[in-house]
């Protein structure tokens, strides 16, 4: 990268503007938008509910409603877990409580695993695995058991990612590393969750089963599908951080940011008000395959229809 600027130059831009404090008004206001747009989503999956109920739970009803769920109000929930585990959205108490006990329950991972998780990330870097191991530190890593740095196939790796690193990793690292106070918030984060399953198992039960159980599954595999586009670059290909950028425009003013994904790993604490500048840096030097035009979802079935035309094609 001669001659371009170098990480070390991006980390140290990104640690400027941090410490930079004439624009703390304007990441408040960033934050305080975030925060209604929280309220925005939530309201919208009660909304349904309530449509749903009120209508006398009508079948035609239920894709129209999964679609709504399942694309929108449930997976960018888990956007903005991401910028309230970083940087905390809340300001007040009470917004705290409910961003952290209310607003992500419905998302069905308890907040304080989700958090805990995710340094876990950020800590082991997405890291392959080393000499001797048959993991890599980050269990999250699309290298899982790559010692050559190739992302393993989605399959094995959502399956991993879905059901053992949420459901066990995640959980037993809050039990190792947490403090007593975090276990009992997960504890009671967890509580939430199963009350409001049966809330809305009492008042509906066709809801639950043919609304919103379809619409998490719909909102979990998407969100596996972002965190593997995110990664999904050969380590030996990758210029200034493993990882790829999202270049959708919605994805990235609606998510705060999140499809900058080098700019993230590179300065993790770097609040996304500021990651654009950062990204201009580095963008242009970065390898092909770092930067995918559109949302991580499309670009991903793009690739799955693509891969199958050529193969078809040499077959
Ligand atoms: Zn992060």
């Amino acid at each position: 990268m001669n001659g371009y600027p170098t990480v070390s130059d991006a980390k140290r831009y990104a640690r400027e503007l941090q410490r930079d404090k004439q624009f703390e008004p304007d990441i408040e206001r960033f934050d305080a938008r975030s925060q209604m747009k929280v309220y925005g989503l939530n309201f919208l999956t009660v909304l349904s509910f309530v449509a749903f109920v009120l209508a006398k739970q009508p079948l035609w009803l239920v894709l129209p409603l999964i679609c709504l769920n399942g694309a929108l109000t449930l997976p960018y929930l888990r956007v903005f877990i991401h910028s309230e585990a970083h940087w905390g959205l809340a300001k007040g108490r009470i917004g705290r409580l409910y961003m952290r006990y209310i607003a992500y329950s419905f998302y069905h991972i308890p907040f304080e695993a989700y958090r805990v998780g995710h340094f876990a990330h950020h800590q082991y870097d997405n890291d392959a695995p080393g000499d001797g191991e048959s993991l890599s530190r980050d269990r999250q890593s699309t290298y899982l058991y790559s010692r050559e740095g190739i992302p393993v196939r989605f399959g094995i790796w959502a399956l991993y990612y879905l059901f053992v690193y949420q459901f066990v990793n995640q959980v037993s690292m809050v039990v190792r590393r947490s403090r007593k106070q975090e276990l009992w918030e997960m504890a009671a984060q967890t509580v939430v969750i199963m009350a409001l399953d049966l809330a809305m198992i009492l008042i509906s039960w066709k809801f639950f089963v043919l609304i919103f159980i379809p619409s998490l599954a719909v909102a979990w595999i998407g969100s596996a599908i972002v965190l593997y586009m995110m990664h999904n670059v050969k380590l030996t290909d990758a210029r200034y951080h493993h990882s790829v950028n999202s270049c959708s425009r919605f994805f990235n003013s609606f998510g705060d940011n999140v499809g900058m994904h080098i700019v993230h790993s590179l300065a993790p604490s770097l609040h996304p008000y500021h990651q654009a500048r950062v990204n201009k840096l580095v963008e242009a030097n970065l390898h092909p395959s770092q930067t995918v035009g559109r949302h991580y979802v499309i670009a991903f079935f793009a690739d799955l229809l693509f891969k199958k035309k050529s193969s078809a094609l040499s077959a």
